[in-house]
This record gives C-alpha cells, sequence and structure tokens, in this order.
C-alpha cells in the first residue's frame, strides 16, 4: 500500500506553516526530520503529567517518568530487534555514541601499528572518532575507497584484513551524501572473519529501512532519534558482552553501584553507560516516534521511498546544467546530492529558499567524499514519508528557475 502522504503531512503541524508566502517543501530530512503532533504531544505529557528524574525518587511521579523511560528503551530494542533491552544505550545523538565506542573501546583494544578501517563516505561522525583514535595509538587509519559511481570498492578489504591487524571496521549503513547503501552484511563477515570489530553508523537507515541488528552483523549500531521523528537523543546499541567488558565513558551519577572516597563499582547495563540525568521527555518522545514509525511500518516507509527517488532523480536530471552524484537509484537511499554548474550550492540553498524549499547546501559533515569528487559542496535533497512527486516537481521549477535567473545575471 503506497503511503497516504496528504494524511501524514497533516500529522505534521510544522506543514501548516508558509515560507515566504509559499508552502512548506521540506527536503532536508537527512539533517533533521520534522516532528509529527503524537511526538511532540508524547513529550509535553512528559513535562505536564509525570515528570522528575528517573532511576531515584520512590513518589509516584518519579515511578511513572522512570517507567516511561525504561517503556521507551523496550520500544527502541524491538525497533532494532535487540536480543536484550540492557543492548541500548541513551545518548545524545549518534556522534556521542559512536565517540562513546571509540574511546571505551577503541583506547583498551587498538595499539600501535593495528589498523582501524572506515570508508572514504563516512559523516565526520564515523570519521574523526577513529581518526583521532589512530592518532592518539600511533595505529593506522585505512580507507575503503569509493568508485566514480559512488559506491564502495570492498575489493581492497581482503588486503586490509589479512594481516590480522586490523581491530575495527566502521561503516555506515547509508551515506548521507551519496545515499549510498554499501553491502555492510558482507563487509560485517569478512571484518568478524579476520578478527575485526564492526561498528555501524546507522544515523541514516535507521529512520528509512528496517534493521535487525541480530542479522547485520553489526557490533555496535548508533543512530540519531531527531532523524527519525523524534527529538534530539541518540541511541548506541553494543552486543551485551562486548558492553559488559567495555570501562565507562563517563563518570558520575546513575552509573555507579557504590561509592566509596578511593574507589567505585559500576552500575549494571545499560546503566553503567548513562551517566547523570538522561533526557528524559526526548527519550519517551523516541519512544513515540518509533510507535509513530512502526505505526506506519518500516517497509511501507523503504518502499514509499524506493518509488520517489528513481522519479526525483529522473527529474532532477532533465536540468542539463545539474549533476546528480552518486549512484543510481537501484544502490542507493533517498538522499540526493547534486551540483548545478555556475552555482555555488549555498546560493541554491538561498534562492530555494526564496521558493520555501529547503534543501541541505555545503559538505553535510562529509569532507572526505567531496574531495574523492574533486568538488568543495553541493546541494543536497532529502525525501521522507512526508515527501511526494508535487515536492519534486516544485525542487525541479524552483532550480529551472534559479538557472535562468542565473544565466541572465
Ligand atoms: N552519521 C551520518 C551518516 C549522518 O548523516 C549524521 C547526521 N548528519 C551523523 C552520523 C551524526 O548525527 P548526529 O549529528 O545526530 O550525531
Amino acid at each position: 500500500m503506497p503511503l497516504d502522504v496528504p494524511a501524514i503531512r497533516s500529522e505534521f503541524p510544522i506543514f501548516r506553516r508558509t515560507i515566504n508566502g509559499k508552502r512548506l517543501v521540506y527536503l532536508d530530512s537527512a539533517a533533521s526530520s520534522q516532528k509529527p503532533q503524537a511526538v511532540i504531544d508524547a513529550m509535553v505529557h512528559v513535562w505536564s503529567h509525570s515528570y522528575a528524574n528517573v532511576h531515584r525518587g520512590l513518589y509516584t511521579l518519579a515511578e511513572e517518568a522512570t517507567m516511561a523511560y525504561e517503556d521507551a528503551r523496550a520500544k527502541v530494542a524491538r525497533f532494532v530487534n535487540a536480543s536484550d533491552v540492557a543492548e541500548v544505550i541513551n545518548v545524545r545523538n549518534a556522534t556521542e555514541g559512536i565517540n562513546l565506542v571509540a574511546y571505551s573501546w577503541g583506547e583498551q583494544h587498538v595499539h600501535a601499528g593495528d589498523r582501524i578501517v572506515i570508508t572514504e563516505l563516512e559523516h565526520h561522525a564515523n570519521l574523526v572518532p577513529w581518526q583521532q583514535l589512530a592518532k592518539r595509538k600511533g595505529a593506522k587509519l585505512a580507507y575503503i575507497p569509493v568508485t566514480d559511481d559512488g559506491l564502495l570498492d570492498i575489493t581492497v578489504l581482503p588486503g586490509l584484513l589479512d594481516d590480522g591487524r586490523t581491530k575495527v571496521v566502521a561503516c555506515s549503513v547509508m551515506s548521507n551524501v551519496l545515499g549510498t547503501l554499501p553491502p555492510v552484511v558482507e563487509i560485517a563477515a569478512m571484518a568478524h572473519a579476520a578478527g575485526a570489530l564492526v561498528v555501524m553508523d546507522g544515523a541514516q537507515a535507521a529512520p528509512h529501512m528496517p534493521i535487525d541488528v541480530q542479522s547485520i552483523g553489526a557490533d555496535f549500531l548508533a543512530f540519531s532519534g531527531h532523524k527519525l521523528c523524534g527529538p534530539g537523543v541518540g541511541v548506541l546499541w553494543g552486543r551485551r558482552e562486548l558492553l559488559e567488558a567495555m570501562p565507562p565513558f563517563l563518570f558520575g551519577g546513575d552509573m555507579i553501584l557504590t561509592v566509596k572516597r578511593e574507589d567505585s563499582k559500576w552500575n549494571a547495563l545499560p546503566y553503567k553507560f548513562e551517566a547523570g540525568t538522561p533526557a528524559i521527555a526526548e527519550v519517551v518522545g523516541l519512544g513515540a516516534a518509533i510507535d509513530y514509525l512502526t505505526g506506519i511500518g518500516m517497509p511501507a516507509i523503504q518502499e514509499h521511498e524506493r518509488r520517489l527517488l528513481p522519479y526525483a532523480i529522473a527529474r532532477l536530471s532533465e536540468i542539463p546544467e545539474l549533476r546528480v552524484l552518486g549512484p543510481g537509484p537501484a544502490e542507493r537511499g533517498a538522499v540526493v546530492s547534486f551540483t548545478l554548474e555556475g552555482v555555488h550550492p549555498h546560493d541554491i540553498g538561498a534562492l530555494l529558499d526564496e521558493e520555501g524549499i529547503c534543501v541541505r547546501a555545503g559538505h553535510h559533515c562529509a569532507q572526505p567524499i567531496h574531495d574523492r569528487f574533486c568538488i568543495p559542496a553541493s546541494a543536497r535533497a532529502s525525501f521522507y514519508i512526508y515527501n511526494d512527486e508535487n515536492d519534486v516537481d516544485d525542487l525541479v521549477a524552483a532550480l529551472r528557475k534559479t538557472v535562468s535567473l542565473l544565466a541572465r545575471r
């Protein structure tokens, strides 16, 4: 069943507003998605009805807040098919989740002369933490290259794994620039066969497709709530035995069992990795976002974007000055980065804004992949459940207007 996009749009209050007198065409969900009323209501309900700190008080409000917070964790666990709810760690965002692994696991297991393998298409969040770990440890950082078609060239991987020095392979499940869907299951199988750990950046994938951590081959998977209709909170899922063996990343309240003057003992999972007061209403909001998305159905969402993406690429390709980056529609998710000959992406962004259209312009926190294609920046249109062909048509019309306007100048 195709998604009823007008009905979905009506559930997002932001689409009632206009931008510069035009209807809002929101094409920047890869940066952050809009929020349905159900998520806003869930957070307001916590604050106005059941708010207190969690895991501490013995009074009714504290128990209600704790139950809502832990109920949301259970929803996240089901959403990614975790076998154990204690494997779900609430963090600030995907960035913090990856940093947690790079510090806690990385400091213990990566040594001088070891290798960390990442890919050329990583977001800085899955690049800089590994680059800096490698620097601190005197380890090597190796990149799986991207082909001219925007695909990963995994033929280099056996050569990077066969000496047994690779400790970790970190890879995005979907690129935020090219939309590329790397063969993560295959990469994980190769990495595991060579004794390396696999960290997956699910920030772009989790909002758009079903994720099953038990079959995808990840040891850790990080993603952000704000890209999947939820608020600003993130998730790190990790395999229990790995998390059990890891030292805490942050120290303080709630992550301890006992504290004496000279030493402390750590709390059980997942609390060992949740120092201090968490983002309580945000975590509950994430649970509501997951309810909302699973209500629509993740396979249906994936199918909707699989239908919209070829239409978007075909329509954009009608503009002779426009170059779409990345692979063909069959091998990517619903993110389309492009350049327009003679027009700086920032000007594209500003001119589209006059038409009520929101796109991202810049390097999208992924400089190495732009360097790979010898461009400093690009414009990016990204699609989600509330977008349809009308949005694509408005984008194409506005881009044509941009081209003719700048040609006249
Ligand atoms: N990885 C990818 C692929 C992303 O697109 C993003 C967000 N742009 C991140 C990681 C980081 O997400 P956050 O800023 O929520 O930590």
